[in-house]
């Protein structure tokens, strides 16, 4: 830990973020999402899977936008480690604790980069005879894509810019924050 950052009298409003959506636009554009889902999905009892840990805020907050009957689970992926740029390995970590054949899902993303990790999800869960399986994303940052995947719910298109807050991390920092800021300078943290 830096000087600076240890002598920092707020995480929210440390001078190493810049911020880019405010938990205003964000609570917005969810209830805009949750509204659309729950049209959707009115009578067909669909199941969230959020996906550890980045997405936990984004489905608390989701998941209570959507006023229809909904169940949720969770799976956890292997991500960045301590870095901010994709590793191209993906891995289950932490599997789901119940089947999905038959079921209708949605599963709800923090953010999409390179579309490696969700390429690879959604077709592992098409795999395990999900009748449908769909995406919320709350971010995309679409000129990073390597591998095209369809984004059926998302929040904001963002620019190339490595963020956190809002269950985002950065070496497990940030997740806390209660909007979406730019990481200025990484090697600072
Ligand atoms: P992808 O496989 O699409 O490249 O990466 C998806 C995962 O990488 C996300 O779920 C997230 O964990 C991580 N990630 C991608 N971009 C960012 C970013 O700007 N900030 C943070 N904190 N994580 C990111």
């Amino acid at each position: 830990m830096s000087a600076s950052t240890a002598q920092s009298p707020s995480e929210f409003s440390n001078p190493n973020l810049e911020p880019l959506l405010t938990g205003e636009q964000i609570q917005t554009r969810i209830a805009e999402m949750g509204a659309e889902i729950a049209r959707d999905c009115a009578g067909r009892n669909p199941l969230l899977i959020g996906v550890l840990k980045g997405a936990f805020v984004f489905l608390s907050d989701l998941v209570r936008a959507i006023d229809a009957r909904v169940s949720t689970e969770f799976i956890a992926i292997s991500s960045y480690g301590g870095g901010t740029r994709s590793s191209g390995e993906v891995r289950i970590v932490k599997d789901l604790d119940v089947p999905i054949e038959g079921r209708e899902i949605i599963v709800v993303e923090d953010i999409v980069d390179t579309g490696l990790t969700l390429s690879y999800l959604l077709a592992n869960l098409e795999s395990r005879g999900a009748t449908s399986v769909k995406l919320a994303a709350l971010l995309n940052k679409q000129e990073r894509r390597l591998r095209e995947v369809k984004i059926d719910y998302l929040g904001f298109d963002i620019p190339d810019a490595f963020v956190v807050g809002y269950g985002l991390d950065f070496a497990e920092r940030y997740r806390n924050l209660p909007y979406i800021a730019v990481l200025k300078d990484p090697s600072q943290d």
